[in-house]
């Protein structure tokens, strides 16, 4: 099931990513202990009264051509208005409208989406008076906050929640295996896709029920029941009258939400970009199968080193990304096309595997026999066992003494040695550590 999606738009200033950071230290987080990966993030999940939602700060999409401050807060008001389910409008009661507020505010009347409309930096009661003028906006009621002074953002969180489409998701299939392709605009997201359903008998049916105008494609083959999402979205290009259609981040998270598996495609002449880093990274935390797939192999002239040489770059840019396999495709002569969706269905399967603990515990000891966790400030870590909880992503409890003591590089040691033992291509793992009671 997918989480709502709450975008935050603004000029820039008025306290956007102080908002997001705020709200993002309010969440609750289960598993602490999932290698993170660490970065200008644009994207968060966050957890408010049992809601739980992602939360998208457009002031650091990354906008290619155009250095216009204006330009760029159009862009990022469309794509909200397009891709979120809530849009969380932030004003800076201190300066009170500018021409740029009203800019983005007339854009935002167009939609039928919920607007939250936050008057920022109200840093004390008394300056509430402030926030009256913001009604001129016609976007509703203004909520007075303070982001830095973590004030009143519960008013603003009730009014993000309240705004949630009551969304009666279908229920999916559980055997199909639903993949969201991903990739900046011209790597051959859709050449690939055309070739791979147009080899099949393929059932397009409209997704009912949803506010998204999402299509997905449902597929079989060798037996297997295939799920494309949003490729329709895909072929029919973006809504946004720029010149260049560019990166959907929004859609993108949103397709890599109802995905089992990621294919990431990257461009071989141009490799891999920062907006595929973040989607990656987000892909990673999600505990989504990732296969990345390297287009365009035609254009490279190679030598017999060159896809062990390309495939070791796109290790070093995607650093978290070790357990992901390459696939070097042309759409163009259909080189290896016909083994994306084979890769698929066994990153699926690795993604649903399930150790025995008595198997587990028997590896366990081996690792500690091999390389023991070393000791730390006179005291050592003891590893009882160990146990998986769940499956996709592959999710396994380790009991310690003390999980203070448990070091970030030997939980990477223990993951090595599952995935030398069980193979795990494709999926991320998580490990958790738990102190004994
Ligand atoms: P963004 O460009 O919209 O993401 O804005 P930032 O979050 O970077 O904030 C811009 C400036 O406003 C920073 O100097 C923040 O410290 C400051 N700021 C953010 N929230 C508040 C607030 O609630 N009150 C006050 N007084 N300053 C704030
Ligand atoms: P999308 O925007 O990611 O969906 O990319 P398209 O599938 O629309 O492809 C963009 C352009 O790249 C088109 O002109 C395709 O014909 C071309 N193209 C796609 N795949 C390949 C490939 O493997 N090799 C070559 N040489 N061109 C390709």
């Amino acid at each position: 099931m997918s989480k709502p999606i709450v975008a935050i738009v603004g000029r820039p200033n008025v306290g956007k990513s102080t908002l997001f950071n705020q709200i993002g230290k309010k969440r609750v987080s289960i598993v602490e202990d999932f290698p993170g990966v660490t970065r200008d993030r644009i994207y968060m999940d966050a957890e408010w009264l049992n809601h739980q939602f992602t939360m998208i700060d457009t002031g650091g999409i990354e906008i290619e051509t155009t250095d216009d401050m204006l330009t760029s807060m159009r862009y990022q008001a469309k794509i909200a208005i397009e891709e979120a389910d809530v849009i969380v409008f932030v004003v800076d009661g201190r300066s009170g409208i500018t021409n740029a507020d009203e800019a983005v505010a007339h854009i935002l009347r167009t939609t039928k989406k919920p607007i939250v409309l936050a008057v920022n930096k109200v840093d004390s009661p008394n300056r509430e008076m402030d926030v009256y003028e913001f009604y001129k906006l016609g976007l509703g009621e203004p909520i007075p906050i303070s982001a830095s002074n973590s004030l009143n953002l519960g008013d603003l969180l009730d009014g993000i929640v309240e705004a949630f489409p009551d969304h009666a998701e279908e229920a999916r299939e559980t055997d199909e295996i639903s993949i969201a392709v991903i990739g900046r605009p011209n790597v051959g997201k859709s050449s690939l896709v055309n070739l791979i359903i147009g080899q099949q008998r393929s059932i397009v049916s409209d997704v009912a029920g949803t506010t998204r105008d999402a299509i997905d494609t449902h597929f079989v083959r060798d037996d297997t029941k295939f799920i494309l999402i949003d490729t329709a979205g895909m072929r029919r290009k973006s809504k946004i009258d720029l010149p260049v259609e560019r990166y959907s981040v929004m859609r993108a998270l949103r397709a890599v939400d109802r995905s089992d598996v990621v294919l990431m495609v990257i461009d071989a002449v141009d490799g891999v970009t920062e907006q595929d880093k973040k989607i990656a990274g987000y892909a990673h935390e999600a505990g989504k199968g990732v296969v990345l797939v390297v287009n365009k192999w035609d254009l490279i002239e190679k030598d017999d080193k060159t896809s062990l040489r390309f495939t070791e770059t796109v290790r070093d840019e995607l650093g978290f990304l070790q357990y992901a396999p390459v696939l070097y495709t042309s759409a163009l002569t259909k080189q290896r096309v016909h083994r994306i969706t084979e890769l698929v269905k066994y990153v699926a399967e690795q993604q649903a595997m399930r150790i025995q603990t008595s198997v587990l515990n028997t590896l366990l000891m081996d690792a500690i026999s091999i390389n023991p966790p070393p000791a730390h400030k006179g005291k050592r870590l003891k590893i009882l066992f160990m146990t998986q909880v769940d499956i996709k992503p592959p999710t396994f409890i380790v009991f310690v003494n003390d999980p203070e003591l448990m070091h970030f590089s030997y939980l990477r040691f223990l993951e090595n040695k599952l995935r030398d033992s069980f193979g795990f291509e494709g999926t991320p793992l998580k490990l958790v550590v738990r102190g004994r009671k």
